[in-house]
């Protein structure tokens, strides 16, 4: 099938010709005509990358009506990065129909800006909720001309806490509009919005519910978590081409090991919450156009990165979550390319994998850490594909071949390659060959899928340090009343101490007043003494966590993982996330200006056993020019 089956105005097809589109997605081919022709409901059930905003973006395009100055279309997405792209691709594919406005609105960006830009003619609306209905309260964005309704990532939306958000921005638009959900999972929440908000909705799945894309390579790595930081080293030193991703589970985390990496000259950064937008824009700016080969990001921050190309996406901690593992492998396999998924998994860990596997129908490979030797052959093989491959400069080294030719006379051509070779490679071969293996045996994998996944019930992998059972200060006995809040884990939150912080410093109330806490990914419980969740849930909607609102909330149902008992099983029996005391020396390289070109070849040989010197560093270089 191509695009011009799919009944799409002349405009557009030039617009999808000038992206460079060539055959149209399995969703676009699905979604496209449905949506042109239809007055139904749409849902959508596909990853993220599979070609959703050309899917759902055409057809509103072509339907807009450019003689009405309204606004007809809207687009709810769950983060400001997504917004600005939703937008850009869309504004791509507006270019040659003429009229055909659209503007994004998201936090952290001038209202003012987008009210302007509102104001000047906007017939699409792509944004954020919280910024929706800001905008909505300040009179700005008027949905009542509303046809079609897009909510993209819906399953994200609703696990960011914007259940009401989407609720209050549906109540707003028209009876007769039309809404179009698409979503890369169908939990039971996004089932309810569609049962409440859509009439017998066309369903439409591309590829299978809930599992990862067909052209992810799902594998995993069994080392001790001492040696997690080393094998992620081999596996980018291993790939020389790589541009990947590595998930960490806390923000002091990605730090750590972006710091680690950009020491050891990698041209890695980090991405998590406490960056300010500025310079949340200028990291992706940066791994957008390859100036940073691998980014270290939390789950949260990652959410909405589209960058097509990336090879690789590292587990370098497994999420609390099973969900989180097909969204953070979904960042590979993008737009119909190839993509490798590998997780560090310590062996205590590997009951997980069971459960990975079932959840994305897969089986997850076991791959080695690879060996220097391995490491070696295939940076050399590189280096031999340069030396092919390289422009020569003939005008430029003409005065020097002579002098070259006779101080390399007395070698033979073998010589002479064995030489060169060894330039480049001594130091790094020493080096690699001093690495032992440090792949575990995988007899020690667990069979059974004995380790759940979401902290629900569980207390032996809680981080040491963390609080154990609260009780709240009136006569030590556990709360009756609790409160949800839609924070969590993946905001950087490592413990109940920390969380606890945060709650007491936003709503004001006093610490001894709360009880018990369950820290989950995405969410918490916290257990509140009488009038305090009121006070609690006044203070703090309506605060910002990251650019989206916080919400709290009475609890309806208790957690699973609520029960009696007291202290017991916070001793932090699971991975450490620190890296601090775990190095084995044999990792380190030496000091110096990794960075800079040539001069350290000097340093190579006189550099201690533990370090990597110029070789390896050389072939960084190299890569970064390629
Ligand atoms: P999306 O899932 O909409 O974020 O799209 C993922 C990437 O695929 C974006 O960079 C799109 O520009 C690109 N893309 C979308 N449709 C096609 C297509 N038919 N052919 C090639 N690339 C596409």
């Amino acid at each position: 099938m191509t695009f011009n089956d799919l009944g799409l105005s002349e405009e557009l097809l030039k617009a999808v010709t000038a992206c460079g589109f060539e055959t149209p997605s399995e969703i676009q081919e699905k979604s496209i005509p449905e949506l042109l022709n239809t007055e139904r409901d749409y849902v959508g059930l596909a990853q993220t990358g599979t070609g959703k905003t050309a899917a759902f973006g055409l057809p509103m395009i072509q339907q807009i009506d450019t003689d009405f100055n309204a606004i007809q279309g809207l687009v709810l997405c769950p983060t400001r990065e997504l917004c600005i792209q939703i937008a850009r691709e869309m504004t791509n594919y507006a270019k040659y129909s003429k009229g055909v406005k659209v503007v994004a609105v998201y936090g952290g960006a001038s209202i003012q800006d987008q009210i302007r830009a509102i104001k000047n003619g906007a017939n699409i609306i792509i944004g954020t909720p919280g910024r929706t209905i800001d905008l909505i309260g300040r009179k700005a964005l008027k949905f009542d001309s509303v046809s079609k309704v897009v909510l993209d990532e819906a399953d994200e939306m609703l696990n960011m806490g914007f259940k009401e958000d989407i609720n209050e921005i549906l109540e707003s638009t028209p009876a007769f509009k039309r809404v179009w959900l698409f979503s890369a999972t169908m939990p039971r929440e996004v089932e309810r919005i569609s049962s409440n908000y859509m009439e017998d909705p066309i369903k439409v799945t591309v590829g299978t519910k809930n599992s990862s894309a067909a052209n992810i390579e799902h594998k995993f790595c069994l080392v001790q978590g001492r040696d997690k930081y080393s094998a992620l080293k081999r596996f980018a030193d291993h790939y020389p081409g790589m541009f990947g991703i590595v998930f960490c589970r806390t923000r002091r985390d990605t730090q750590e090991v972006a710091a680690k990496l950009m020491n050891d000259g990698y041209n890695a950064d980090a991405l998590h919450g406490d960056l300010s937008q500025g310079q949340r824009d200028t990291v992706m700016k940066k791994f957008r156009n390859k100036t940073i080969t691998m980014l270290i990001a939390t789950d949260v921050a990652a959410r909405g990165i589209d960058v097509d190309d990336v090879s690789h996406v590292f587990h370098y901690d497994l999420p609390d979550e099973i969900e989180s593992y097909t969204h953070r492998s979904g960042r590979t396999g993008r737009a119909g390319k190839s993509g490798i998924s590998i997780a560090l998994i310590a062996p205590q860990k590997s009951g997980k994998i069971k459960l990975i596997e079932k959840k994305i129908g897969k089986t997850l490979e076991l791959v080695k850490a690879p060996s220097g030797q391995d490491i070696c052959g295939m940076q050399l093989m590189k280096m031999i594909k340069n030396v092919q491959e390289v422009e020569i400069d003939q005008k430029g080294i003409a005065p020097f071949v002579a002098q070259i030719h006779e101080a390399l006379a007395d070698f033979s051509k073998e010589e002479i390659i064995e030489r060169f070779v060894s330039v480049e490679f001594n130091s790094f071969l020493k080096e690699y060959a001093k690495s032992g293996d440090i792949n575990v045996d995988p007899s020690r994998i667990r069979k059974g899928a004995d380790d759940r996944f979401n902290d629900r019930g569980r207390g032996r992998s809680d981080r040491g340090g963390d609080r154990g059972e609260r009780r709240s200060s009136r006569g030590g006995e556990t709360n009756t009343k609790r409160v949800f809040i839609n924070v969590g884990k993946m905001d950087g939150f490592e413990n109940k101490g920390q969380l606890l912080g945060f709650l007491c410093n936003q709503s004001g109330v006093d610490g001894g007043s709360l009880g018990k806490i369950d820290l989950f990914d995405s969410f918490s419980f916290v257990g509140v003494d009488d009038g305090v969740g009121e006070k609690m849930i006044s203070a703090m909607n309506g605060q910002n966590i990251e650019n989206r609102d916080i919400r709290v909330e009475f609890s309806q149902d208790k957690p699973q993982g609520e029960r009696g008992g007291g202290r017991g099983g916070n001793r932090g029996g699971g991975e450490r996330k620190s890296f601090g005391g775990n190095r084995s020396g044999g990792d380190r390289r030496s000091g110096g200006d990794r960075r800079s070109g040539g001069g350290d070849r000097r340093r190579s040989d006189a550099g201690s056993t533990e370090s990597r010197a110029g070789g390896e560093r050389n072939f960084r270089e190299r890569r970064r020019r390629s």
